[in-house]
Order: C-alpha cells, then structure tokens, then sequence
C-alpha cells in the first residue's frame, strides 16, 4: 500500500490520486466506495486492471485480521488492524427488515467506565474519518456481496455503539456523519451516536445540520452510584447531562434513548427505577434495558431481576425495551469489544 487507503482520502479530492485519467474516473471510484462498495478492487469492473491493480492493497485502511460469526451468521465481528497497529472492531447485525452496523470511533476508550471491556484496556488513538467510514464501507460491501440470511442486501442502520467515545473524537466523528449522509447518502435518523455523557458534545450535536439520534449510556439515576461506574460523571453530573439531553431532544425533534446496563445490585433496585423514571421523564427518553456482558474484569455482575426493574418502569409511565444479547456468543455483544483481540 504505496499511496494511503482509498477511504483515508477527502472524496472530494479523489481526481487527485489519477490525474493522467479521464474526469469521469473519480466518479467511478466515489461510486464503488461510497454508493456500491465492495470488497475489493478486482470487483470495480469499469476501471482499467491497470488502475485496478494500482490499488488493490489500498482499498481498505486496515487489514481484516478476523471475522467471527454467531446467531446463525446473522452477527459478523471484523477484527481490523490498521497499518500503525491499532485495532478496531466492527459489529453487523442482520434482521429480516434492516441491518445494522456497530462501528468504533476510537481505538480503545480513556472513559474507564468499571463494567467495560473496552474501558479497562484503555486508550490507544483516535479514528480517522476515513477509518470510520470504512467499516461502513465494509459492512455494505459484505452485506451486497455476501449476503446474510434472512436480511436484507442494503445497510439501513449505523450505531456508534463499538469501541470508543464518539464525543471524546468530536472533529473526526462530525466528518464522518456528514460523509454518512453525504457520500452514503444514509438518512440521518438511520444514525444513532451513543455517549456516555460528554455534555459539551451533547449540545454541538444539537446545533449540526443533521439530526442524528443520540443514546445516552446512563446507568445510574444519582451522581454517586454513578461517579462510582462511569467515572466522566465527576465532570459532568446528572443535572446537567439531563439538560443537555433534553436540549438535544428539543432542538432535533428526536426521542433520545437511555442506556441501562443491568448490574446486580448497583442499578436494579425500587429506587433506582424510581430516579430512572423521573430522569427519562426529563429527557423525554425511552429506556433500553441491556443485561450485562460478561467481560474479563468485570466485578459487577447482571441483574437478575431485569423483568422486575421493566415492570417498575412500566408502572412510572416509562418507554421501556429490554435489548437483546446479540453477539453473545462471539464476545461482539455491548462492552465486549476488545475481549479477543487482546488475547491475540
Ligand atoms: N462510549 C459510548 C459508546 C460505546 S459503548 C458509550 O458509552 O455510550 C456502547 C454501549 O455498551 C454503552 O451503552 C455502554 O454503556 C454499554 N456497555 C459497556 N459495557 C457493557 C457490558 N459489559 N455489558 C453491557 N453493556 C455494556
Ligand atoms: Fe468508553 Fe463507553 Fe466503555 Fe465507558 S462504556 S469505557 S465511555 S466505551
């Protein structure tokens, strides 16, 4: 790979890899990126072999140094390397009417939330915009050319619910939504971003072009429960995450979503349920209740009682949704991402 990934490159700038071509090649290579991917250059079958071969190393910024699959080959997990050794995560998940696509933003996470694989490995880098939208890039090429059972050919969802915190990496993750909407050409209500709570982002967020939908990994309803698992909630307490989050339903019109990771003990009682419901109400928030993954380091412990803790929900006039395990199976399912590949 002599020249940098084809997705590392501003697609507005593309004429500049082939000036000795025609004009009309960039767009031919902007389509096979970006409109129809594929997995690799040998399938852009308008481009000359000798371009074709110019490029077969420089299609993806990362090497594929893994592929697992579970749930019957209805969950793909892509261990990526890129060429300076980071790696990423990539998570697809087929259902008979969409399939999404779980993609990391940072290489690792410095937030160190305790229940959290990705959290106890710590930090290694940012991701590029380009490194972003390439497991997009990927996902839709697998899903064209490939296929998954019982699901459809198009990507219909982006999550940013893999590695890393997508508001800690504002600049590079504001680049890659407007490549998503733009190049992708993906509604921006196909496209959640999940933050733990960095209220500053939150409210940039509210005032871009695009409104996307935002998941807020909470887990707590009183600050020191909360400080205690998810330790950036030190610097920005519930009181003004609530506010932010509200801001951001107001001002895009979009019902956010609350993360509740059910851990024994810490997050499942009366009171808790009583604080959650209160803090939704606030936020005009719809919860999704998500049952533990085990991780390598983990104290905490799933809560057994999650029906229970709906039920409670439910009864304070709360949206609520458990979520499902998806992934389980291949460490692929929430805050297990970095399990295996740092025993490899
Ligand atoms: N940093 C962002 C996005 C990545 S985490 C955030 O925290 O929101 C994606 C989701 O997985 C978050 O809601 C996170 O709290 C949750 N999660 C983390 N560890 C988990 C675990 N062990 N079991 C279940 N969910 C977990
Ligand atoms: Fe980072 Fe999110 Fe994991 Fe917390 S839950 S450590 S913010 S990836």
């Amino acid at each position: 790979m002599t020249e940098g990934s084809l997705y590392l490159h501003d697609p507005d700038d593309l004429a500049s890899l082939f000036p000795d071509e025609p004009a009309y090649r960039s767009d031919q290579v902007r389509e096979w990126l970006y409109r129809t991917p594929v997995l690799s250059t040998e399938d852009m079958t308008n481009l000359p072999g000798t371009l074709r071969h110019r490029f077969e190393d420089g299609l993806w910024p990362f090497e594929v140094i893994r592929e697992q699959s579970g749930d019957g080959g209805r969950t793909k997990k892509w261990l990526f390397r890129t060429p300076d050794g980071a790696d990423i995560e990539t998570v697809l998940m087929g259902y008979p009417r969409r399939a999404t696509v779980c993609i990391s933003s940072q290489a690792g996470c410095a937030l160190g939330c305790t229940f959290c694989a990705t959290g106890q490995f710590g930090f290694e880098r940012h991701l590029e915009p380009g490194e972003i939208t390439a497991q997009i890039g990927y996902a839709k090429a697998y899903l064209r050319m490939v296929g998954m059972p019982n699901t459809p050919e198009r990507l219909t969802n982006v999550v940013f619910m893999g590695m890393g915190e997508p508001l800690a990496n504002y600049r590079r993750v504001r680049e890659a939504i407007r490549r998503m909407t733009g190049e992708f050409a993906m509604s921006a209500r196909s496209l959640t971003v999940s933050t733990v709570g960095m209220v500053p982002g939150i409210r940039r967020l509210a005032e871009e072009p695009w409104r996307v939908n935002l998941a807020v990994s909470l887990h707590a309803a009183d600050d020191e429960t909360r400080s205690r698992i998810v330790p950036i909630n030190r610097r920005y307490p519930l009181a003004d995450l609530t506010e932010a989050v509200r801001y951001h339903a107001d001002t895009t019109r979009r019902r956010p979503s609350i993360e509740w990771t059910m851990m024994d003990g810490v997050n499942d009682t009366d009171e808790q349920a009583r604080l959650l419901a209160e803090i939704a109400h606030r936020m005009v928030a719809h919860v999704n209740l998500i049952p533990l993954n085990p991780t390598p380091f983990t104290e905490e412990r799933t809560s057994p009682r999650i029906e229970e803790f709906r039920h409670l929900l439910e009864g304070h006039g709360v949206n609520v949704t458990v979520r499902d395990t998806r992934g389980r199976d291949i460490d692929a399912a929430c805050g297990q991402l970095r399990v295996v590949s740092a025993t490899t």
